[in-house]
């Protein structure tokens, strides 16, 4: 049990210390609200600080643990509070997944507008925490969604994400490489949509800490040039999505000529389309399949 006046006291300092680390003051009051379940209007009136008596799920000493984690080891806000908002989602996060960016909100809208074919099966293709896949199953409310990890770890977090969002029974879930566990669906996906590691390696060390230092590099490392999981998915999804199905992945800013130049040159895609993310980087492209592979 601690009084408003505590309280108060200890954001004045936490507020401080964010400022001093350049990590942004809002921060602290997201802290208070996700943990300490503070409601936001109270914090900007700052009524709370007249109160006697605060109960919060939450002792002073355990936020200030993990708020030395987030100043110090620049732990991402997000490992601390477990949860990140993405679309209208709040999803559940751990080191084990990349935390969802707003960029790749976009990737629904753009996938979502240029389908013909809203039924059928879609594959997200290393979903991490399940955003796209969760994204595509209210995008397409008649389709199968299929979410794809290598790790079991990040599997577990996004089948907690559908279970909580009540879409639990839209999207089978399987752990392997990329297109390995849908081999019984070949040439019948409606579509393959991915936000693979597209970072080059010695790249990675460069990245703020926070990405660095604790998001998982499976997830981040691209090979060399960054592109070595989006070369693989170029080559590959012809067996698996059918003809005029789509084909659509994030990218890193700059790798926009390479992935197109990949596609025209690989000759089975038509419709190459590069679009900007919200801050006008070119960060998605979208193409359809115009010839399934032969085997
Ligand atoms: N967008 C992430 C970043 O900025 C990288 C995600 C990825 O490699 N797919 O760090």
């Amino acid at each position: 049990m601690i009084s408003g006046l505590q309280l108060w006291q200890w954001r004045e300092r936490a507020r401080e210390e964010a400022q001093a680390a350049e990590i942004s003051p809002a921060e602290v009051d997201w802290f208070l609200v996700t943990l300490a379940g503070l409601d936001r209007l109270s914090l900007r009136l700052g009524s709370f600080r007249d109160q006697d008596r605060l109960e919060l799920p939450i002792s002073l000493a355990e936020l200030t643990q993990k708020w030395q984690q987030r100043i110090r080891d620049r732990v991402p806000l997000q490992y601390l509070t477990g949860t990140a908002p993405w679309r209208h989602f709040e999803l559940a996060v751990s080191p084990a997944v990349l935390i969802p960016r707003p960029e790749t909100e976009e990737l629904i809208e753009i996938v979502a507008a240029a389908c013909e074919d809203p039924q059928g099966h879609w594959a997200d293709l290393g979903t991490g925490s399940g955003a796209i896949a969760l994204g595509l199953a209210t995008a397409f409310p008649a389709a199968t969604i299929h979410a794809i990890d290598r790790s079991a770890e990040a599997l577990e977090i996004a089948r907690e994400n559908a279970r909580n969002l009540g879409l639990g029974d839209r999207i089978r879930f399987d752990c392997g490489d990329w297109f390995a566990p849908l081999d019984s669906l070949s040439g019948q996906l409606s579509g393959m949509v991915s936000n693979p590691p597209y970072i080059p390696r010695n790249v990675i060390p460069q990245l703020q800490p926070e990405v660095c230092r604790h998001e998982p590099h499976l997830a981040l490392d691209g090979g060399e040039d960054g592109l070595d999981c989006i070369r693989h998915l170029v080559v590959t999804a012809p067996t698996y999505v059918r003809l005029g199905g789509i084909w659509a992945i994030e990218m890193m800013a700059g790798q926009a000529e390479a992935v197109t130049a990949l596609l025209r040159q690989d000759g089975r895609y038509e419709k190459i389309q590069v679009f900007p993310d919200l801050a006008g980087i070119d960060r998605f492209v979208l193409a359809s399949i115009s010839q399934v592979a032969v085997s």
